[in-house]
């Protein structure tokens, strides 16, 4: 068919039978289709209307068939071609052929006005049938306006999250693709806001402009894409500074049982990001509404909500919007981390978001694992925490570090969601009841945490005051266990409890009273010095407090030029101590 026939190739007529009419849009689809497959300039096609096909329609051009009807979809496929035979010269091998050929090549054409039926609703999960090519994690839209999100692809049906009002879907009702993936509106207007996992206002202050979407899930950065870790992310707390440094891009594990003070560390960090441009990001999953309004009150309290976004899902919230709430909030981090910003996500706590996520796989069908939880239960985390990462120069050089909660029982970190997430972190912070019920706060369990990369990013200065503080709290501990008992002990032996009952008494850390680096390392000379061990067990804290005063006040300098420098070398130590030896002889021996 080619020479003198391509002028008249060029004119295309093509006849559409439907039942109910396409629109514009469709239409010019249609038309577009047709212009392609012919490579032709023109295209006249008649509509007709033809309630015998029962649905959808078909498209006939010279004198092949694309059918997206009901009736070619239910057998009567073979009756059409017989018509269509009569009235063409193909053999009925060649059309079968070409038919079956292009109606497959065709559907993904036609498939764009999918539409599916619910067949259950219940519990937060829809199971829809007739929408086959539903993809997975494709947000689809019920009647009533209500969103969903596939989870489950089977033969015949396929299962979805709902992220509305479960009452107002009924049986039978409508939802059509979308053929989006979920997604969540980010910008800065959302500093300083309170939002539910679907990225809405729920503090009651108005909506918020969103600059643009950001897909809910999303790929992590390469290896290439990142850097190391080398800038620090500093607590304020001193006790993690000092031996388990969080560097910014890292993912540190705070884990412990229930009233440890783990949220307490996590809002403490974000307290002590406070004019150190980094934007931090709270995400409170399966807590009650009233811890999450408190946590909220003391944010604002201290002026730290100004760079902080609180996405909350509460336990009332239901299942899909547990699930989904921390991977919103990494979008919303994201959006700043590829912006070039420093990032800090906390999520609170991702064993109430496993147990969401197992409700979900259970009521879609999922076969149920170890502890009941389905076999992806890793994966549901890993790809979480991976999202995080200290992106390279050429990206922007933006930071996202993450601080994921666990809740233990009975200490055990063994059990499976706290092994795997021990397991994807770059490190933990263990917090004890025992210590936290001692008084010892944060309760932080120095022989259990661990930080694995954290220190390529802790600060000279810090590095060198530490000295050999782990070791020595790690002796204390084991001397203290033997010693309990004995009344009569060797100097030597008193002189080392001395010493660990100093540092452990300095390493308590009251709420919302972060330290700067100068403090700490002041603190940590001190301590290292063997200055406090004579203080007094009980005075410990207020010695503490009294020196870094003396120090602001009277040796300003010494402490400016450990927070700018940064380094921390013979000279300046010595000065040290000879202040605090002089703030120990002088104003603290008065009082
Ligand atoms: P939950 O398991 O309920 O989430 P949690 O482990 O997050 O608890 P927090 O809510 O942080 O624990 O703290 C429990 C209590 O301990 C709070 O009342 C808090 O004020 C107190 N607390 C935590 N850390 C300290 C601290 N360093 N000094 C004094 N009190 C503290
Ligand atoms: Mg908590």
């Amino acid at each position: 068919m080619a020479g003198d026939a391509t002028e008249k190739l060029k004119r295309v007529k093509a006849e559409l039978r439907y039942v109910t009419l396409p629109d514009d849009s469709q239409l010019e689809r249609i038309r577009e289709f047709i212009r392609k497959k012919f490579d032709a300039s023109e295209v006249r096609l008649k509509l007709t209307e033809d309630p015998s096909i029962g649905g959808g329609f078909i498209l006939t051009a010279r004198g092949l068939i694309y059918d997206w009807s009901n009736a070619g979809r239910t057998g009567q496929f073979e009756k059409l071609i017989e018509n269509v035979l009569r009235e063409t010269q193909y053999d009925e091998k060649d059309l079968l052929d070409i038919l079956k050929a292009e109606v497959n090549d065709f559907e993904l054409h036609a498939e764009s006005n999918e539409v599916g039926r619910v067949d259950f609703v219940g519990d937060g999960i829809a199971e829809l049938k007739g929408i086959d090519h539903a993809e997975y994690g494709e947000v689809v839209i019920f009647d009533d306006g209500t969103r969903g999100m596939v989870q489950n692809i089977e033969i015949d049906k396929v299962g979805c999250i709902l992220f509305g009002r479960e009452q107002d879907i009924r049986e039978g009702m409508r939802a059509v693709r979308t053929h989006k993936r979920a997604s969540i509106p980010v910008g800065d207007d959302f500093l300083g806001r309170v939002i539910n996992a679907l990225g809405e206002p729920i503090d009651g202050l108005g909506k918020i402009k969103a600059v643009s979407h950001r897909p809910i899930e999303f790929p992590a950065p390469g290896i290439v894409d990142r850097k190391s870790v080398g800038v620090p992310l500093e607590t304020g707390i001193l006790a993690i500074d000092s031996m388990f440094p969080i560097g910014r891009g890292q993912r540190e594990l705070i884990i412990g049982d229930r009233q440890t003070g783990k949220t307490s560390i996590a809002t403490d960090t974000i307290i002590n990001q406070k004019g150190k441009n980094v934007k931090c990001v709270y995400v409170a999953i399966g807590q009650k509404a009233s811890t999450v309004a408190k946590i909220v009150s003391t944010l604002k309290k201290v002026g730290a909500m100004e760079y902080t976004i609180v996405v909350s899902a509460t336990a009332s919230d239901p299942a899909p919007l547990q699930y989904i709430a921390p991977y919103s909030a990494t979008a919303i981090a994201e959006q700043f981390m590829y912006k070039g910003d420093d990032v800090l996500i906390v999520y609170d706590d991702l064993s109430k978001h496993a147990v969401a996520y197992r409700a979900i796989s259970l009521l879609l069908g999922r076969p149920p694992g170890r502890e009941a939880y389905p076999g992806d239960v890793f994966y549901l985390h890993s790809r979480l925490l991976e999202r995080s990462s200290r992106l390279s120069p050429e990206l922007g050089g933006g930071s996202l570090t993450a601080l994921p909660v666990i809740e233990t029982q009975a200490g055990d970190v063994s059990d499976y969601i706290p092994t795997n997430v021990i397991s994807i972190t770059d490190g933990q912070i263990f917090l004890e009841s025992d210590l936290f019920f001692e008084g010892q706060r944060p309760a932080v369990n120095v022989g259990l945490s661990v930080s694995r990369v954290g220190g390529a990013a802790q600060s000279k200065a810090m590095k060198k005051a530490v000295g050999s503080l782990r070791i020595d709290l790690a002796q204390y501990r084991e001397m203290a266990v033997f010693t309990q008992f004995s009344s009569d002990l060797d100097p030597a032996t008193k002189a080392m409890l001395s010493h660990g009952e100093a540092l452990m008494e300095l390493l308590k850390q009251p709420l919302e009273h972060p330290l700067s680096l100068a403090e700490q390392v002041i603190s940590l000379v001190a301590a290292n010095n063997k200055l406090l061990d004579d203080i007094g067990k009980k005075k410990v804290g207020e010695f503490q407090k009294g020196m870094l005063e003396y120090m602001e006040k009277i040796h300003g300098d010494i402490v400016r030029t450990i927070d700018q420098r940064q380094m921390l070398d013979e000279d300046l130590t010595e000065k040290i101590i000879n202040c605090v030896k002089e703030f120990k002889d002088g104003k603290w021996k008065e009082k």
